[in-house]
Parts: C-alpha cells; sequence; structure tokens
C-alpha cells in the first residue's frame, strides 16, 4: 500500500470536558491566543485530505478552524468511534486536539510507517526511572528499558481501526487510546519517534508549559511561512 495515492483523513477527538484542567471543554482553551483545536487542526490539514473534529453535545467549531465536525460521545473512545464512521478516508491519523504542537515531520513519520505495517503510532521512549507505587509508598523498581510512552498522531488503514472498536465495542474493552485496539487484534503497531513537544494538556501546571512553548513555536511558525 502506498499513503502516496490514497486518500487520508484526520480524525481530532476534541469532545473532552476538560474536568482535570478546569477551564472548561479542553480543546477550547487558549494558548497564545490560539485554542489547542484550532493549533491542531492547523497542523494537519496541509498533509490530509481532510480534517474531522468530534466536539462536545452543543458546541460548534470556533471561527476560523476548517473541519467537519461531528458530535462526540461520553468516551474518546466512542468520539474516535463516530469520527470514523464518518469518513470514508483509506487511511486515517487520529490526533488529541490535547496535544497541539505537533510537528510536521512526525506526520510524515506515521504516514510512513503505516503505509508499511498499517498501523503506526508515535511514542517516546522512558527516560525516567519506573517504579510501581502509590502515592507516598515505593512498591518496586520497574524495568524502563523497553518501555515507550505513547502519544498521538497514531496512524491506520481505516477498514483495520474499524474493525479494532468494533471488537472493543462487543468485548467491553475501553482503551485510551487507538493502537491499543489494534493491537489487541494480534496485529502489528509500529512504533515511531514521537516528540517531547507533543505533550499532553492535562493538569493546569501543563498550561504554563504550553505557554513557554508557544511563544518559541508561533516565531518558529511566522519565521517559515510569513
Ligand atoms: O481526557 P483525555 O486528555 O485523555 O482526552 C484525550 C482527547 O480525547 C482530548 O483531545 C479530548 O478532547 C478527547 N475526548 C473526546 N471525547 C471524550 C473524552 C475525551 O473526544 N468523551
Amino acid at each position: 500500500m502506498t499513503v502516496g495515492s490514497v486518500k487520508i483523513a484526520a480524525l481530532i477527538p476534541a469532545a473532552g470536558g476538560g474536568t482535570r484542567l478546569g477551564l472548561g471543554p479542553k480543546a477550547f482553551v487558549e494558548v497564545a491566543g490560539r485554542s489547542l483545536l484550532a493549533r491542531s487542526v492547523d497542523a494537519l490539514a496541509g498533509q490530509v485530505d481532510e480534517v474531522l473534529v468530534a466536539l462536545p453535545e452543543g458546541m460548534k467549531l470556533p471561527g476560523g478552524v476548517k473541519a467537519r465536525s461531528v458530535t462526540g460521545g461520553a468516551t474518546r473512545q466512542e468520539s474516535v468511534f463516530r469520527l470514523l464512521a464518518a469518513t470514508e478516508a483509506e487511511v486515517v491519523l487520529v490526533h488529541d486536539a490535547a496535544r497541539p504542537f505537533l510537528p510536521p515531520e512526525v506526520i510524515r513519520r506515521v504516514l510512513a510507517a503505516v503505509a508499511e505495517v498499517g498501523a503506526a503510532t508515535v511514542a517516546l521512549p522512558c527516560p525516567d526511572t519506573l517504579v510501581r507505587g502509590t502515592e507516598g509508598h515505593w512498591d518496586g523498581l520497574l524495568s524502563r528499558e523497553q518501555v515507550w510512552t505513547v502519544q498521538t498522531p497514531q496512524g491506520f488503514r481505516r477498514g483495520l481501526l474499524l474493525e479494532a472498536h468494533e471488537r472493543a465495542r462487543s468485548e467491553g474493552f475501553a482503551g485510551t487510546d487507538d493502537a491499543s485496539l489494534v493491537a489487541r487484534l494480534g496485529h502489528g503497531v509500529a512504533l515511531v519517534q514521537g516528540d517531547a513537544r507533543l505533550f499532553k494538556l492535562t493538569r493546569p501546571d501543563d498550561l504554563l508549559l504550553a505557554r513557554a512553548l508557544a511563544a518559541v513555536w508561533d516565531a518558529e511558525q511566522e519565521g517559515v511561512h510569513g
């Protein structure tokens, strides 16, 4: 399969409530004047044929965001399932709106791996010491060799991801990402080098990091496009 000749859709689940961040639906939160959603859509728009976004019920796309939208579900998995049902593209790239700093070369790496394997995710090797425990209690050391932390975007042949979602639904399996649903089928998933800038905004402290990064990121983009 070659990705060059097939239709590619970016699917952006953006229907989360943003409870841990505490500022309302997270995708609509702004960093340096632009919403997380607008930043994610812009990063993908130039490299795919269409962009679809799952929004919280009753919400509309912010002005200037060029995409098609569907109403998301109660979970991220349900939101992605609805996005999948709304496209006929042969290849889909699923990307969390909560990861707004998406370098173009990462998208290219994922698409190249999808062409070879059919399923791929970005991920980072774990640089920290890894332990099992609960807050206040160290329970034991884990090996950090062979451990990767998984990010998005994740790319798939659409038919494969649809099969994985249907299987997960019928078996009552809830995953926190899409690659894990495909792996459950016994299908290979390529791991592609991710990027530290692709961190997911989750807690209030992440906003400080995002604002600091946006200052550099936006200046670089202006340098490239302006
Ligand atoms: O909550 P979490 O940070 O894991 O959400 C990851 C992504 O999934 C976010 O972009 C969020 O908007 C999206 N999501 C969704 N529908 C839900 C819950 C989360 O589209 N019901």
